[in-house]
């Protein structure tokens, strides 16, 4: 017998199946999808057997050496959902497949991950001639009465009467395999009686047969979680399964623990903030068939259910759904893959839709559904927007005098203020610190970012360069600089304006230790804390029922990244974060301190209106030939070398030039992160509607470079930011 197995170096040039003979006393063993060891070069290397070829042939090859599993690690649908990947993203077939698993399932020879197992004990032989003492009298009569019983619970009454009856044989033990997280049910079931609109959302779902994609459009606090759980319902019942994506942030114990309230356990939950044992338990749970949901971040879009009945993808905007690395798939494109394959639901929701996603469903492509309302009618929160234009005169460390006074009553009435400092982005642009103008590339519509070595501002698209003016050009004040303000700054300003008030902190600096950011959480839900003051981070799903003010310190940040999604990204926050205001009882309020009070983006989060929002977005990116009307691919060239790196951009740049007719390419221009561990990246911008050439052309520069030492191409087809 003969095998293919593919192994586990991610690297272009051994990236395909090597044929290995098998051992006769192994042939037993062998089954597609499970991972051997076997001798590569002179190292022996972990890999998946992919193909098995029953014909006897006299070639000169090399044995398997052993047969890691029983069960099967790549079933049919993954095999094949990998090489799609690798076909889509032009990543490593091994890539692709080691993305799917948790690291336990993994090809590779390092990083084992042990199975857990307990030590039990049980009554053996009760000789009357033994003699018991009291405490082994007490341990028997416990082992007695009870069906398992671990030994460590016995230490606790005397570790050497279980020893000395373990000697003579009066207990015996044994043991046996344990999950690291016990699939616990949670008291209290409840359910609601829907609103007509949620019935609406469920029966439209419902109505039809096979696969769908819909795109649930609804208002914070509109009941989409409530939709996801009764369509989840009605698909267990039919002995189907689920997967619910929702952002690794908002994976918190009290968004799963909702789900177990409603289903009883047979949940299993995967994020990275497990240890790679718990991850390694909970894809068993699902690999076994004990459990019908698996919740999770990104990499749960993978879990190997056999039987899908419904996708769910919470806050589908979120940018984080899209993997950075390689392999770069977006879990909604294999969302819609696995989707295909299993003839079943696929459910997108978000108060504040991509736009590429809400313009598919405004064209048919999804089912758009909608949840225009709050439960019980309730209103969305009142937006107040302060011109800092204005107010910045009488400002104090960055606060306004309308936001200093609405935190005082707030915090005088006994109730929570949530604080968002909005620092996604780059300190790295000019901006005046007296009319908030910041300077824009005439050719791309994009903030042009500062280089302090060059003193120049640049654009990372079309690479437009001007010298830094210290005056302004818009208020012909002399006021033109840096910007960029911490959040401990903030946070000390808080300390000094409002003595008595508690400020707990959550940024990427107090949440890395694990488990941080949930005790943050809890600690401010139980009232411990008067202001929460955080980044993007506090913005999404949390529901906190005391919170009546949320205060935006400054809107402008997001909108002045120089990338064509940062309104999209500006107005997402801002509506998000809004939406945490009033959840419960209690009327919300929000303030947004911004230079830009007239910008669309921050117009429409005012009103709330996504919808706007839209029309005008999808107007501009017409105009400038940004998706959702033109697809992006973005071409990245690296290496420790500047004058290489930009000879061969250049290079690059011209052999694309000459072979997309249909596409504008732009640039070879310096990447927004330019020098990273002294590697040198230069970008090109490819923008096309209908590229037949496209993947030719990628795959053959990827073929070339592949064993240039000195430069690495770098390819992502629909880049979150450029
Ligand atoms: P979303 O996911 O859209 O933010 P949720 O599903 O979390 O909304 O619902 C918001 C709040 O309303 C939650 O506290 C939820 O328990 C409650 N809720 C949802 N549906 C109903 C309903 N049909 N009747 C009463 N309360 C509901
Ligand atoms: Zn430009």
């Amino acid at each position: 017998m003969i095998v293919g197995v593919l192994v586990e170096l991610s690297n272009k040039n051994i990236d395909k199946v090597f044929d290995y003979r098998v051992p006769k006393e192994l042939e037993e063993k062998i089954k597609i999808g499970i991972r051997v060891k076997v001798p590569f070069g002179h190292m022996e290397l972990v890999g998946f057997i992919l193909e098995i070829k029953n014909e006897e042939e006299d070639r000169e090859l090399k044995e398997i050496l052993s047969v890691l599993d029983e069960e099967v690690i790549l079933n049919k649908e993954l095999l094949a959902l990998g090489k799609w990947m690798q076909k889509e993203t032009l990543c490593t077939l091994i890539s692709a497949y080691q993305a799917m698993l948790p690291k336990g399932y993994k090809a590779s020879r390092k990083n084992h991950v042990n199975k857990k197992f307990n030590t039990y004990i049980q009554l053996h032989v009760v000789d009357p001639n033994i003699k018991l003492n009291a405490s082994q009298q007490k341990i028997i009569e416990f082992v007695q009465n009870k069906k398992e019983v671990l030994k460590s619970e016995l230490n606790k009454i005397s570790k050497s009467s279980v020893d000395t009856l373990l000697k003579k044989r009066v207990l015996s033990s044994y043991e046996k395999e344990v999950y690291r997280i016990e699939d616990k049910e949670e008291d209290g079931s409840k359910k609601y009686e829907l609103t007509n609109d949620q019935k609406k959302v469920v029966s439209s779902v419902l109505q039809e047969e096979g696969f769908s994609t819909y795109l649930l459009h609804g208002v914070t606090g509109s009941g989409k979680t409530e939709v996801y759980m009764e369509l989840i319902a009605h698909y267990l019942k039919q002995g189907k399964q689920a997967i619910v994506l929702v952002p690794e942030i908002s994976l918190t114990p009290q968004m799963v623990n909702r789900f177990k309230r409603r289903f009883g356990s047979h949940i299993a939950v995967l994020h990275s903030a497990l240890s790679d044992g718990e991850k390694y338990d909970e894809y068993r749970k699902i690999v076994r068939g004990e459990v019908s949901i698996a919740i999770g971040a990104r990499s749960a879009i993978f879990a190997p259910f056999l039987n899908l009945g419904i996708i769910i993808i919470d806050e589908e905007h979120t940018s984080s759904y899209k993997q950075e690395n390689n392999p770069k798939y977006h879990a909604i494109d294999v969302a819609n893959k696995r989707g295909e394959y299993h003839n079943c639901k696929v459910v997108l929701g978000s108060a504040t839709p991509r736009l590429e996603d809400y313009a598919r469903a405004k064209k048919n492509v999804y089912h758009l559904l909608e949840l225009p309302k709050r439960i019980n009618n309730k209103a969305l929160p009142k937006v107040e927007i302060v011109d800092m234009n204005e107010a910045i005169r009488k400002s104090k460390k960055g606060f306004s005098l309308e936001l200093i006074d609405a935190i005082s009553s707030t915090l005088a009435k006994g109730e929570q203020v949530l604080l968002l400092l909005n620092r996604r982005g780059y300190s790295s642009f000019i901006s005046c610190a007296s009319c908030g103008y910041v300077e824009k590339c005439p050719n791309c519509d994009i903030s042009l970012t500062y280089h302090k070595t060059s003193n120049t501002l640049r654009c990372h698209y079309c690479g437009y360069g001007t010298k830094v003016n210290k005056v302004c050009p818009h208020c012909k004040e002399e006021a033109m600089q840096q910007l960029g303000t911490g959040t401990e700054k903030i946070e000390e300003a808080l300390h000094e304006f409002f003595e008595d008030a508690k400020v707990i902190r959550m940024d990427f600096d107090t949440t890395s230790k694990k488990g941080a950011h949930e005790k943050i959480i809890n600690a401010f839900k139980n009232k411990e804390y008067n202001i929460l003051l955080g980044t993007q981070m506090i913005a999404k799903g949390l529901d906190f029922e005391d919170v009546t003010l949320v205060g935006v310190i400054n809107a402008d940040t997001s909108l002045n990244i120089p990338d064509f999604r940062s309104s999209e990204m500006t107005f997402q926050l801002l509506d998000q974060v809004a939406g945490r205001s009033g959840r419960a009882s209690k009327k919300g309020r929000v303030i947004i301190q911004t230079f830009n009070k007239d910008h669309y983006a921050i117009m429409y989060a005012k009103e709330h209106d996504y919808i706007g929002f839209f029309k005008t977005e999808m107007m501009i990116r017409r105009q400038l030939s940004y998706p959702p009307y033109y697809y992006i691919t973005y071409v990245k060239i690296i290496s420790k070398d500047y004058t290489l790196a930009s000879q061969e951009a250049t290079k690059i740049g011209n052999i694309l030039k000459q072979q997309l007719k249909s596409s504008i390419v732009l640039g070879p221009s310096v990447c927004n992160v330019f020098r990273v561990n002294n590697t040198y990246r230069f970008g090109i911008i490819i923008k096309y509607k209908k590229e037949e050439q496209l993947y030719k052309t990628l795959e053959d520069l990827l073929e070339h470079y592949k064993s240039n030492a000195k430069v690495k191409i770098d390819i992502d087809f629909n880049p979150n930011s450029l």
